[in-house]
This record gives C-alpha cells, structure tokens and sequence, in this order.
C-alpha cells in the first residue's frame, strides 16, 4: 500500500471537544472522523485496525464452536414488549415508527432477537448447545456519549450468546467464552484483567467484565496483591471483622449546628472527625422510601444497595421526598425517628456507637446516638465502597485500586429470556424445559481506543503489531533518487513475503513531517531507506513502541531483518 494513495487525513491539532487521548490520536491519525456526537465514520486507517481486531475475535469465537450470523439491526417493539424491556430499557434504546405507524427501536443488544430465532427453530436436547455470534453495529443513545470511540452511540460489538439444556451445560459454555476472551485479549497485545463484576439483582458470581488496565479508564477495579481475586468496585464485598459494639449509657442530646449540612461542615463546626458520623442517604427503591447509613467518612456503593433491595430503579430522593420523610430541608437528614420504614446500616456500623447523625428537622444535629437503642433498623448490610485501606475478602491480605476500561463482559443470563419469550426444548424424556442462556459481549470500536489509552506517548499512538492497521512502515526519503526507489520496492516485496502488512510512504513530503506522521500513526515497525543510508550499506529501523533504533545492513537484510522483528515483537509479549 502507498501512502499517497492511500487516505491517511493526519491533522496537528485534536478536536476541542477531544477529552481522552484515544479521542485526540484517533482523530489526529486520520482514523476516525465525527458525524455528530457519538457517531463516527471510521476513516481508511482506522478501519484496517478493526478490522484486525474483529478478525482475531471472530477466529477464537469459531475455535470456540460459536457460529457466526448477522441480525438485523432494527428491531420491532413487540418482541421487546414480549421480554418486558420496552419499558424498562429507558432512554438509551432510540424508538422509531414505520409508515404504518409501528413501533421498532435500533438494537442496543441482541437477546430478544436471538431467542426469538432460536425457539422458532431449535426443539430437542440434540440440538444444543448452540453459541450464535455476530459482530456488528449496535446503537444506545448514552446520556454523555464522550471520548471518541470509548463511549460512542453508534459502535462496534461482537456480541455471542449461548443456549444450553442445563445448569452444566451453561457452565461450560460460560467457560468456553472466558477462555476466549483470554485468547483474544492475549493475542492482541493488551495488559487486561478479568474482573468479577456486578451482575444486578440476579446476583452471584454469574459475570465478569475484562478491563483493559489503562490510568485514563472509567471503571475502577480492586486487584488482590497475594491471590487471583480481582472485582470491580461496583462489585467487591467488604471483610468486615470486628467485635460488635452497642452499648451506651449517655442519653441522645440535640445540638444546635445551624447552616452546617454536610459531613465536612458539621464535622468542623464540632470538632468531631468524619468517622465519628453517620451518613443518612435516602432513596426512592421503585416508588418505596428507603435510608442507607454509612459512617460519615465512608461512599456508599448504590450497586450494593440496589442488590440488597433486588430494586429495579434506585434513586436518590428528591429534596421534596427529603421534606417529606425528614420533615427537615437536605442536610439535616438523620436515622432517629424517620418516616422511612427500611432503613439499613453498613456492617462497619456495628463495630462502634455513640454516633453523631443528622436530627430530622432544620439546623440540628443529635449526639450520643447508638443504632440499637435509638433506631428501628430493618439489617446490617456491606453497603460501602472498598477502599484501599480493606482487605482482601478472598485472603484477607492488602489490596491495591487500579482503574480499567471495560472491553469485554460475558455473563450468565439463566433463563431470564427464555422464560419471558417461552424458548424451550424437549429433554430425553420429551419434556417441555426452558433453555438456560449466556451472553457474551466485546466493544471492538472500543478495544482500539482502548489499546490507545493503554499504548502512546507525546508524539502519538505506539500499535501493538495484531491489530496496528500496519505492521511495518517503509518510509521513502528520496523519492526522486532511483536507487532509492529500487530498495523500497525490494524491502516492501520482501516484508510483503514474509507476510508483513506493511505500507510505504512515497508523499512529496519533508523528512521531518513522514518522522512526524509515522510516530503520530503508530505502525509499530519503521523502516528508512535514504540515499546517505544506502551509501554507508545501512537501513534505519525503529522500533516505535521504545523509541529505539537499530542499524540493519543492506547485505543480509533477510536475516537481519528477521532478527529485529523478533525483538520488537518480544516487546508486546507476542510470538
Ligand atoms: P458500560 O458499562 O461501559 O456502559 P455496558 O456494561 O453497558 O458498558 P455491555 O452491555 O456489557 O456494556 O456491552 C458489551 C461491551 O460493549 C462492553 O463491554 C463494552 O466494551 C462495549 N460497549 C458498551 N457500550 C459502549 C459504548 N457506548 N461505546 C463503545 N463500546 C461500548
Ligand atoms: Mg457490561
């Protein structure tokens, strides 16, 4: 491939709305371009890397015995009606009429799609399992859609889902597909961690997410520092050991705090540190009053609530349901006399007494409160978030926090559609059972943002070389010298031999700008061919991820060449 034919829009400056760097390479590189917010074109270069990707996903899906398909990606509403998700899916899911003024939706996920076609077509235990995949274009229209690729409205899924007769089968399917996902997060080069992350109120170990390790992600994953335990905080249970405390003799006393609302300001105002508070949050739990309490130094983790709750929606009150179940404005909200009946406190709450809470009602704080004697609490719960500070509640050994973006999640669905839209089979006995179903998803727009955030330095991207959209870049720097023009058509049909992807940069540019340019891109092999090189018998190549460069001699280029390459991919910890 020839860069002067090849459509590469390099640009020296990134969008102003680019936040991440994935967002301002990606665009800088001529890889993408915007449509509208959260909608991008994947521009000649950017193509070839998701390309890549999707193709090693689709090799270890196959190898997994998965069968590829493709499924429309508009969707009528009555199957989603069927599941009950219409409703319930909320804004995200963008809903469009048809000339007979039918309702359809454009498919955020595929699991009324793939039921429907696998209970109108699958009837015995003999036929299953079945894993069905596509990869495909999916639509969710995010309420902030942002960083380029990495939270798009419009992206690139490869999404897999499994149908087994029993609890067995679907273990094995599940376990199939997070061996892939290894595969594949391996091949391509990314430092990722499987995670066990939350999986709503269906509860239990049922899922995990893959994170691509990288400072700039979302998610913020717990990694055990002596075993394999590794959970998204949204997800890790707090070891909470201790002796219970609950006695105390000093009756409740109100203390005036008048303007002082939250912890850090009544904490000043009394003189008291934040641990020595309980925090009163209140919620709506599908149209039901709920209070959490957690001490005054502590996040509560609404994950953890929701699950407790096995709510629906959770939300937190508004200042008017605050008014109405404290009798007091925001601030002053406190678990002693609350006209809230569930009110349930963190583990950790137990361990100590004489708290400091909020007194219902304006500008007023009670002392000397103990949870057993002054509140009627419906449990103790783990309600918080992990901190560095726990431990590990596998071993009980220190943890460490590291943030991830989430590439990948495969999850153990159970029979949650195939009971709603009826797909059932009959077993060797011929009775009527319901399949048991796994769904498995990977962002293959946002595994190529997300190697970015994992992989680049000042000067642009550094591609690990499966899913860079070149291996190897020959950069020409003489393009009017014949010599030189014979030598680069040589290498490239030499690189191309070996089955190198590999472009040449022939553009009538300055040296400085192909440097530039090459770096910005992110080819992770450089190759130069000058005339001064030549003369002295020496082609420089450079290894982009480390900068480093390395003479190989025109004489005996083959072996030499072939010597490099080893070491570079050595690097990646690719073969
Ligand atoms: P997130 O928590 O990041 O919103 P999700 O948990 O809703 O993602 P899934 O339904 O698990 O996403 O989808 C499978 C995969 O699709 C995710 O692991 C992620 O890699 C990718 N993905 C999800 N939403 C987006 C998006 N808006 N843009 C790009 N990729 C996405
Ligand atoms: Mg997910």
């Amino acid at each position: 491939m020839r860069w002067s034919r090849f459509y590469i829009p390099t640009l020296k400056e990134a969008p102003a709305d680019a936040e991440v760097v994935s967002h301002k390479l990606l665009t800088r590189a001529g890889m993408i371009r915007k449509l509208t917010s959260g909608i991008y074109t994947y521009m000649p270069l950017g193509l070839r890397s998701i390309t890549k990707a999707s193709a090693i996903v689709r090799e270890e899906m196959d190898k997994a015995g998965a069968n590829e398909v493709s499924m429309p990606m508009v969707q009528p509403a009555d199957l989603w009606q069927e599941s009950g998700r219409w409703d319930f899916y909320g804004k995200e899911l963008l809903r469009l009429k048809d000339r007979h003024n039918r309702d359809y939706c454009l498919g955020p996920t595929h699991e009324e799609v793939i039921t429907d076609i696998v209970r109108g077509e699958v009837r015995s235990y003999r036929q299953l399992p079945m894993n069905l995949y596509q990869i495909q274009t999916k639509f969710r229209d995010e309420v902030r859609p942002r960083f380029g690729l990495m939270r798009g409205r419009e992206f690139i899924m490869k999404d897999a889902y499994s149908f087994d007769k029993d609890q067995e089968g679907l273990d094995e399917s599940y376990r199939a597909m997070y061996e892939a996902y290894n595969a594949i997060f391996t091949r391509m080069g990314l430092k990722y961690r499987p995670v066990e992350a939350d999986s709503g109120s269906i509860g239990g170990s049922f899922s995990h997410e893959f994170m691509v390790l990288a400072e700039t992600g979302e998610d913020t994953i717990v990694v055990c520092d002596s075993c394999s335990y590794a959970a998204n905080v949204e997800r890790a249970e707090i070891f909470c050991t201790g002796d219970e405390c609950d006695m105390l003799d000093t009756p409740m006393e109100e203390i005036s705090t008048p303007n002082v609302r939250t912890i850090e300001e009544v904490s000043s105002f009394l003189d008291a540190p934040a641990a020595a508070f309980i925090k009163t949050l209140l919620f709506d739990a599908d149209g039901e009053p709920v209070a959490a309490l957690v001490r005054g130094d502590r996040e509560l983790n609404d994950v953890k609530l929701k699950n407790l709750l096995n709510a629906d929606t959770l939300e937190m009150a508004t200042p008017e349901q605050v008014r109405e179940w404290t009798g007091a404005p925001v601030g002053f909200a406190g678990p002693v006399k609350l006209n809230v009946k569930r009110i349930f406190a963190d583990n950790e709450l137990r361990l100590a007494t004489d708290w400091i809470v909020g007194a219902n009602k304006a500008d007023a704080h009670i002392k000397h409160v103990s949870l057993k004697r002054d509140v009627e609490l419906s449990g103790f719960a783990d309600l918080r978030v992990i901190t560095e500070n726990d431990v590990c509640p596998k071993c009980g050994k220190e943890i460490s926090l590291t943030k991830g973006i989430e590439v990948g999640h495969v999850f153990k669905l159970g029979t949650k559609y195939s009971e709603s839209l009826g797909c059932t089979f009959l077993d060797e006995n011929g009775k009527d059972k319901v399949m048991l179903m796994g769904c498995y998803g990977i962002g293959v727009s946002r595994v190529v943002a997300s190697c970015i955030e994992q992989n680049h330095d000042e000067n642009g991207i550094c591609f690990p070389p499966p899913i860079a959209p070149f291996e190897a870049l020959v950069v020409n720097l003489d393009i009017k010298s014949d010599e030189v023009n014979d030598k680069v058509d040589e290498i490239y049909t030499f690189l191309k031999e070996q089955g190198i992807d590999v472009l040449v940069d022939d553009r009538k540019e300055r040296p400085g700008v192909k440097f530039k340019d090459a770096d910005l891109i992110g080819v992770p092999m450089q190759i130069v061919v000058g005339g001064r090189g030549l003369k002295n018998g020496i082609l420089e190549a450079k290894d982009r991820r480390t900068g480093e460069k390395t003479e190989l001699p025109v004489e005996g280029f083959a072996e030499a060449f072939k010597e490099w390459k080893t070491k570079v991919y050595a690097g990646w910890n690719i073969d």
